[in-house]
This record gives structure tokens, sequence and C-alpha cells, in this order.
């Protein structure tokens, strides 16, 4: 992509209203541009880590075994009413009327519409475990919405949707989901700590929040300092086998939010130099709720024994735009965000000093298609603008390799390649770089 024919509209100056880092950086970079309190458009550079972390979120939620579908971001209240929960949500559910009166009402989560899903077109225990899930659009009128995409009113979820025969079977399809969303976090480069905490307006008896540490986070938390380096479940991790042993590991240690946090068993459990206190960016959270939905709304299966019972459900939600945030309050230094590989909207910004140079202009076009020959996205500057600038704004779009072009350097043979997270140079051939970043 070149730099000249782009949309990235970067700020040399701070946002007066952004208060935290993530917020200022992704204004500042031509991520995002905010059209109305927390409701923002996504432009091309943020748009292309939203689908990189949503290409993440689907390729382990297939692994796990997890079908995805499509809701509609619109529902009818009347659904709501049958689950009990329409009169109980409160402000938070932007409520609508259609040209016939109808209720509608925009989507702040999916329980009830894929519980009629489920109702409606499966009967037997033969089809379980079923594991349904979306990314989707949701909507909540929240009361203070702040820090960018991290708490919007429109965001971007991942939501998955269990159903099983019975409660042992429900806990195996949490503890699926518990291990993805290890592996999820860990394959975007961030460390998210699950933590017991409160089960909230979806209910149920058994949830853990998956949190980013950092300061700016919203929620405070408590931790053994031992489960910050526990291993992450490996590629060749079986979603078909026993994960109680993982689940027993990350949830053996003290680890809670500050809803459910019991300072006297902290203070038992865990020797004074272990102990952490801080704060966490809620990135994800999973809940067990057993009948709570399919018993009101009669999601019944026939068990072996020909009896019918209803289903034990859980539900597993990720942020996928509030991740945006909490990966760049995780990564940034005072130039600008530094982007984790897997993650970056590109891998490689690749600056030409001397674009109206034939010969630099030629290097660095060849530069580009070796690079994009082996699946490397390259952001070309070719603008004509001073180096200083250059240099300034790719630190602060925060791509995680720069590779500089420049008449100087091509006269002795080189380009300059620089790794943004460690400010590390190197000079070496043109042909040389791809194999080096790839
Ligand atoms: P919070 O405590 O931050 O209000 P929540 O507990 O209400 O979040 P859940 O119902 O658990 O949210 O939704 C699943 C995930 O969706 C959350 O873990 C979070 O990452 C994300 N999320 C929730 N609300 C917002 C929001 N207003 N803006 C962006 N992401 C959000
Ligand atoms: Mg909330
Ligand atoms: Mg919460
Ligand atoms: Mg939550």
């Amino acid at each position: 992509m070149r730099l000249s024919r782009y949309l990235l509209p970067t700020l040399k100056e701070n946002p007066a209203d952004a208060q935290i880092a993530s917020h200022r950086l992704m204004l500042r970079a031509g991520l995002i541009r905010q059209e109305a309190a927390g409701i923002y458009s996504w432009l091309p550079a943020g748009l292309r880590v939203l689908r990189k972390i949503e290409a993440i979120v689907r390729d382990e939620m297939n692994r796990a075994g997890a079908l995805e579908l499509l809701m509609p971001t619109l529902q009818l209240a009347d659904l709501w009413r049958e689950s009990g929960r329409y009169d109980a949500y409160g402000p938070e559910m932007l409520r609508i009327k259609d040209r016939h009166e109808r209720e509608l009402l925009y989507g702040p989560t999916n329980e009830d519409m894929v519980t009629a899903i489920f109702r409606a077109n499966v009967r037997s225990y033969r089809a379980l475990p079923m594991n349904l899930y979306h990314v989707q659009w949701k909507f909540r009128d929240e009361q203070r919405p702040r820090f960018g995409v991290m708490r919007g009113r429109e965001f971007l979820m991942k939501d998955a949707y269990s159903f099983d025969l019975d409660e042992a079977a429900a806990r195996r399809s949490y503890r699926r989901m518990f291990v993805a969303y290890l592996r999820i976090f860990a394959r975007m480069g961030i460390r998210a700590i699950p933590m017991r905490a409160e089960t909230g307006p979806i209910g149920g008896d058994l949830s853990h929040e998956f949190l980013v540490l950092a300061q700016t986070g919203e929620s405070a938390v408590y931790c053994d300092r031992a489960v910050l380096d526990l291993p992450i479940p490996g590629d060749d991790t079986d979603y078909e086998g026993d994960l109680e042993p993982i689940v027993q590991a990350w949830t053996a240690r003290y680890a809670a939010t500050e809803d459910v946090h019991d300072i006297e068993r902290f203070e038992r459990e865990v020797p004074a130099e272990q102990r952490v206190q801080t704060r966490g960016i809620e990135v994800g959270q999973v809940f067990y709720f057993g009948t709570k939905y399919s018993a009101p709304m009669k999601a019944l299966v026939t068990t072996p024994e020909g009896d019918e019972r209803p289903i034990h459900g859980g539900s597993y939600g990720i942020g996928v735009s509030r991740l945006l945030g909490a990966i760049i309050e995780a990564g940034h230094d005072d130039s600008g965000i530094i982007w984790p590989d897997a993650v970056a909207p590109f891998r490689v910004g690749l600056v030409n000093l001397d674009p109206a140079d034939a010969q630099v202009e030629a290097a660095c076009v060849e530069l580009q298609a070796q690079l994009e020959a082996r699946g490397i996205d390259v952001l070309h500057d070719d603008t004509p603008e001073r180096a200083g600038v250059k240099f300034a704004r790719m630190d602060l779009l925060g791509l995680p390799w720069q590779v500089v072009v420049g008449r100087r350097g091509l006269d002795r043979g080189i380009v300059e390649l620089k790794r943004r997270a460690s400010g590390e140079r190197s000079e070496l051939t043109p042909a040389d770089v791809p194999a080096r970043i790839a």
C-alpha cells in the first residue's frame, strides 16, 4: 500500500479530550474517528487491526469446535420478554420502535436470540455439545462512554454460547472456552489473566474475567504473582482432550476482581511478597449459567433415556474493539504505538527517503513486491515529506518493522532495518530484508 494513496489522517498534537494513552494514540495515528459519544468510524488502518484481531479469534474458536453464525443487531423486545430480561436490563439497552410501532432493541448481548435459534432447530442430545458464536456489533448506552473504543456505546464483540445436556458437560464446554481464551490473547501478543468474577446481568454461578493488567484499567484486581507467569497452552492443544489440568493450574492460585475479592482469603493464601494489587482491563468474560435461559424459554433436548430436559448453557464474550485499546495500553512509548506483529495494521513500514529519485523508487517498489510475495503487508511511505516527519509518523503508527531506503544507503548497497519495539537498527542489503522479517 502506498501512503500517498492511503487515508491515514495522523495528528501532531494530542487531542484535548482523550485521557488515556491508547485513546490519544488511536486518534493521533488515524485509526478511528469519533462520530458521536462512544460511536466511532474505523478508518482503514484501524480496520486492518480490527480484522486481524477478529481473524485470530475466529481461528481459535473454530479450532475449539465452535460454529460461526451471524445474528442481527436488531432484536424483538418480545424475545427478551420471554426470557424475562426486557424490563430488568435497564437504561443500557437502546430501545427502538419501527413504523408499525413494533418494539425492537439494538442487541447488547445475544443469549435470548441464540437460545431461540437453538430451540427451533435442535431436539436431541446427539447434536451436543454445541457452541454457536458470532462477531457482531453491540450497543450499550453506557452512562459514561470514555477512553475511546475501550468503553464505547457501539462496539464489536465476539460472543459464543454453549449448549450441553448436563452440568458436567457444560463445565467441559466452559473449560474449552477458558483454554481458547488463554491462547487467543497470547496470539495477539498480550497477556490476559483469568480472574474469578461476578456474573452480573448475564446470571449464573461460575465466571471468569480475562484482564490485561494496566494502571488505566477500570477494575481493581488482586492476584498471586505466580499466575502472571503460567505457561500458555501450546499449538498442540487438543480441545477434545481433558483440559481440566490446564484450567486447574490457572485457577488454583488466588486471582479475583474487586467484585468478588475476599481480603481475608487473599492474605491467608498468598504470602505478602507474592501479592499483586493492581488494575486491569476486562477483555473477555466466560460464564456458566445452567438453565437460566433454557428453562423459561423451553430450550429442551431429548436425553438418551428418552425424556426431555432444558439444556445447560454458558456464554463467552470477547471485546474485539476494546482489544485495540488494551493492546495499545500494554504496548506504547512516548513516540507512539508498538504493535505486536500479529495484529499490526502492516508488518512493515517502508520509508522512501528520496521518492523523486527513480532508482530509489524502483528499489522500494521491488522490496515491497518481495515482501508482499511472502505474505508480509507493507505500508510504503512514498510521500514528499521531510525524513524527520516520516520517521515520527512511522513511530507513531507503530509498525513492528521499518525499512529505510535512501540514495546515500543505496550507493553503498544497503538499506536500514529498524525494529520498532527495541529501537534496534541494522544495515543490510535489500535482498536480505524479507528473510530477516519473515
Ligand atoms: P464492563 O465491565 O467493562 O462494562 P461487561 O462486563 O459489561 O464489561 P460483558 O457483558 O462481559 O461486558 O461483555 C463481554 C466483553 O465485551 C467484555 O469483556 C468487554 O471486553 C467487552 N465490552 C463490554 N462493554 C463494552 C463497551 N462498552 N465497549 C467496548 N467493549 C465492551
Ligand atoms: Mg458493562
Ligand atoms: Mg464487567
Ligand atoms: Mg463482563
